[in-house]
């Protein structure tokens, strides 16, 4: 699809806390999130940054670009396991209240199956 609707949201990575193993990232895993874009998290896990301040919004550094208008993930072939796992409603004819809560967040509607008519 030309125009994906996750391209023009980006709302799931400036919802949530993005926590994953610290084996999906670099070094241990050379094509792994790069080191200076995770941060410790608990004894076996680290998080994207931006995504675990509680003092700040949430918004993923690796994300580009304007919630809601045009985004897109600038480690997207390295990104971890929650955000290859988030599946956008309705993109394979399921429900995904993920990201119906993370589009609310940023006051989107939610998608619908017409979001992905041909
Ligand atoms: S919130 Fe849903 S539509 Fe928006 S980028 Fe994430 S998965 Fe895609
Ligand atoms: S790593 Fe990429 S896909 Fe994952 S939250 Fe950050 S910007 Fe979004």
């Amino acid at each position: 699809m030309a125009d994906h609707p996750c391209l023009r949201c980006g709302a799931c990575c400036a919802a949530f806390r993005v926590a994953f193993h610290w084996s999906e990232a670099q070094p241990h895993k050379a094509e792994g999130v790069p080191a200076a874009l995770a941060t410790p998290l608990r004894l076996h896990e680290l998080a994207m940054r931006g995504t675990d301040d509680a003092l700040k919004p949430v918004r993923c550094v690796a994300l580009e670009g304007s919630v809601g208008a045009g985004t897109s993930c600038r480690i997207y072939a390295s990104r971890p396991a929650p955000c290859r796992e988030l599946g956008a409603a309705w993109e394979t004819g399921e429900p995904s209240p993920q990201c119906d809560r993370a589009r609310a967040v940023h006051g989107l509607p939610p998608l619908t199956p017409a979001d992905w008519a041909a």
